[in-house]
């Protein structure tokens, strides 16, 4: 039996005309030959208006029930889709997260799927019936209801997918993968394939269309993902793995950024390993994420430790800092706030030497002061002033093709 899992997200069934065409997109999928399941996101912004109406009656609304109020979402958009293709001739079925025994774990809102019982699946196959599951939910083994974070619809795709061993293709509002946001980026590329590995780096630095895990479980589980627009013919984005045929002719396949961390700099904290732990230990211990670090010594003994962490986080590092300022009252910092973090993202780097060097060439030739750098195997990321973010982007974008030619 030849099983797709087509997931269709909440721009793509915003309104009823859009779920009547959604449903003939499937009908067509059948015709192929397919045993179609369809993974369904709510209906347009219904996610975050739940969410707000949530908000109006507590600022601090109870998790289990919230999550009892987001799982209606989906339920609404399963039973409309579900409608529609059976008033178009076909047989279909829709279930809740709950029916199809989405198991997961029992944090509300950030829940993590354990497995899936397929059995309704395929009983249903067996009556010739197309399943219409809803995404973004799950069950706790005591029946309360869970949702798996914001954009979890791919990840429960992905999981359907795995259990019955079916590909899996994700259908959105862009046409693919881009080289980078078209809202940052707009010549951007769209990318035809690109390896699991790159788009788990996209996805982890926010920049690709799919939520983290779901890229993550499609790797783990060998899962062939495709993703494309809902509603246009083209060609999307294959997801492989490395190997199977050519990628891109590019080193480069993606850039990302954001302005959304800070840069901390500590200043004559005495050198030494046990003082990095203690930093690093006490940002940790409050869950603090620290991106980039990098750290120097001077002669007389000192360091000088600079790293990024979120906005958000400002306060805890200035008050783990400045309580060790009570004890050693040279050790000084600086905030800098007005930092955009750049990334690209490329295989081709594991076999191309000299990227950094041409990434730092674009950037000396325009007078750019880089202020961090790190690396990693397929991925540079560096920081400038956020106010040349902009300028940046376009420089790298055209240096690495990863803009379309007219
Ligand atoms: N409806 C949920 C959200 O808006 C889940 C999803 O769209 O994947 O986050
Ligand atoms: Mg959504």
């Amino acid at each position: 039996m030849n099983i797709v899992v087509q997931k269709y997200g909440g721009t793509s069934v915003g309104s009823v005309d859009k779920i009547k065409a959604v449903a003939d997109k499937i009908i067509k999928k059948r015709a192929e030959g397919f045993q179609v399941v369809v993974i369904v996101s709510a209906m347009g912004k219904t996610t975050d208006e739940l969410l707000s109406l949530a908000k109006a009656i507590s600022d601090t609304p109870d998790p289990r029930e919230m999550d009892m109020l987001l799982t209606t979402g989906e339920q609404v958009a399963i039973s409309l889709l579900s409608m529609a293709l059976i008033s178009k001739g076909h047989s279909a079925v829709s279930f809740t997260g709950h029916q199809l025994n989405i198991q997961t774990t029992s944090l509300h809102q950030k829940a993590r799927i354990k497995d899936i019982s397929i059995s309704r699946v395929i009983e249903a196959f067996e009556d010739n019936k197309i399943v219409v599951v809803a995404g973004f939910q799950g069950v706790t083994d005591n029946h309360e209801y869970t949702t798996l974070g914001r954009g979890g619809s791919d990840t429960s795709a992905v999981a359907l997918a795995a259990k019955l061993g079916a590909r899996c293709e994700i259908y959105t509002d862009v046409e693919g993968i881009y080289t980078m946001d078209p809202r940052k980026l707009t010549k951007a590329r769209k990318i035809n394939k690109i390896s699991y590995a790159e788009m788990m780096e996209m996805a982890s630095l926010g920049a690709g269309v799919m939520h983290y895990r779901a890229v993550e479980m499609a790797n783990k589980y060998k899962i062939p993902l495709y993703v494309a627009s809902t509603f246009s013919e083209e060609p999307g984005t294959i997801i492989q793995f490395e190997g199977e045929d050519s990628m891109e002719e590019t080193v480069i396949t993606g850039m990302a950024s954001n302005l959304e961390d800070i840069q901390v700099t500590v200043i004559n904290l005495p050198s030494s390993t046990g003082n990095l732990y203690r930093l690093f230990g006490q940002l940790a211990d409050r869950e603090v994420n620290v991106d980039m670090i990098s750290h120097m010594i001077t002669e007389d003994g000192k360091m000088y430790v600079s790293f990024t962490i979120p906005k958000e986080d400002l306060s805890i590092a200035e008050d783990i800092i400045s309580n060790w300022q009570q004890e050693i009252p040279e050790i000084k910092w600086e905030i800098n706030k007005n930092i955009a973090k750049i990334s690209v993202v490329g295989l081709g780097m594991r076999t191309h030497s000299g990227v950094a060097a041409g990434v730092f060439k674009i950037m000396a030739e325009n007078n750019i002061e880089i202020k961090m750098v790190t690396t990693s195997e397929i991925k540079i990321t560096w920081v400038v002033d956020s106010c040349l973010e902009e300028k940046v982007i376009t420089l790298i974008g055209k240096g690495f093709g990863l803009v379309t030619v007219e």
